[in-house]
């Protein structure tokens, strides 16, 4: 009986945490409504979190007359997660607060291997951030994003195509990082960068190196049967078209990596030279917004969900959106407006795959402040 009321109370607390968390600042009679909790318990509740220093009194709501209420907000600087970004060329470091604000961040150039030594230094880096920004005693968990299938529950890199990895435990990442830890598919962790109050089901698609996707749905990534959800570059766009680098013909890897519109990785260059105009920039734009188009409306008509592009390319895509809007409507006769598909929100100093993956710990370890 006794250890039920305690559950219910966490639970509730919980759900209190990660509404005010999503929605920044409500009053607590929009956080009892909101949740259908009676007054008292939201009360009781609400002040025990301000106590426990997890919760705080924030700007006053406004208000037509009377007493103006306070809203109640969460108090970013009792907890952090931290995220690391493993790529080819280097690893990325981001830290964030509870309200999923960037506070450090930092990139070490070095060459990922799967060697002893080379988990050892991504610890020690991480230790060393965390030591230097006195964060150490206030971390929930640790995120890491990798170019791989991952097998979060028989704990296993499943395969990386760029490190040809395979079947390598994740054991070797928890000796050198002594934390609450996740590693997820790179995608997937820069999904979490687009997880907000109004947007919390959407289709998102990396438009990266490899390209790849994730879904995501209340907030959560679908896994499917294999932990491959999402990986849209391998869907076939054009029938014996293209080869990818998977050995398949066609996929839409092959049409909407970066390296179509530019080769030696410059894609300020590409953007420059498809502002002045330049023929064959144009040409190769128009001809990778039409691949795109019938990507998103292919996804559109199987899940119906909101579709982000992100992704390098998708940093650039802004002011592309109504021809890319007007191509998608041309193979999407359901839909009145395409108002479903966006550009990445968050500009391209802030996008990195290790603030995707501090995001994602903090969904995944951010209630075990409660205590
Ligand atoms: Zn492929």
């Amino acid at each position: 009986m006794l250890e039920n009321a305690g559950n219910v109370k966490e639970n509730n607390q919980e759900r209190i945490f990660s509404l005010l968390r999503r929605k920044g600042g409500l009053t607590k009679q929009e956080i009892g409504t909101s949740l259908g909790l009676s007054m008292p318990t939201t009360l009781a509740n609400v002040n025990e979190l301000i106590e426990q220093g997890i919760l705080e009194g924030g700007e006053a709501a406004e208000s037509t007359g009377g007493r103006r209420a306070r809203k109640i907000q969460v108090n970013g600087k009792a907890g952090f997660s931290a995220g690391i970004d493993i790529t080819t060329s280097q690893v990325g470091f981001a830290v964030t607060n509870l309200t999923g604000e960037a506070t450090v961040k930092r990139s070490v150039p070095f060459k990922f291997r799967d060697e002893p030594e080379v988990y050892e230094r991504i610890g020690a880096e991480l230790e060393q951030m965390l030591k230097r920004g006195r964060l150490k005693s206030r971390l929930l968990g640790v995120g890491i994003s990798f170019p791989g299938i991952i097998d979060m529950q028989a704990e296993r890199i499943v395969r990386s195509h760029i490190f040809g990895l395979e079947y390598v435990s994740l054991d070797r990442f928890h000796r050198a990082i002594p934390y609450p830890m996740i590693v997820e598919n790179d995608a997937n962790c820069l999904s979490f960068v687009e997880l907000r109050a109004e947007r919390s089901d959407y289709v998102y698609i990396s438009l990266n190196r490899t390209v790849g996707g994730a879904i995501v749905q209340k907030g959560q990534l679908m896994t499917g049967d294999g932990f491959r959800t999402g990986e849209v570059g391998h869907m076939v766009l054009v029938p014996g078209g293209r080869t990818c680098y998977c050995g398949k013909k066609g996929c839409a890897d092959a049409y909407l990596s970066p390296n179509v519109l530019s080769k030696d990785a410059s894609l300020d260059r590409f953007f420059a030279r498809l502002q002045q105009g330049e023929e064959q920039a144009v040409q190769v734009w128009d001809g990778y917004l039409e691949h795109l188009a019938i990507l998103t409306t292919n996804l559109r008509m199987a899940l119906d969900m909101e579709i982000v592009i992100g992704g390098e390319v998708g940093t650039y895509l802004k002011p592309y959106m109504n021809v890319l809007r007007k191509k998608a409507s041309e193979y999407d006769k359901f839909a009145r407006d395409i108002d479903y598909l966006h550009a990445v929100s968050v500009n391209r100093r802030e996008y990195t795959g290790a603030l995707g993956a501090a995001l994602l710990a903090l969904e995944v370890f951010g209630s075990s402040i409660i205590k």
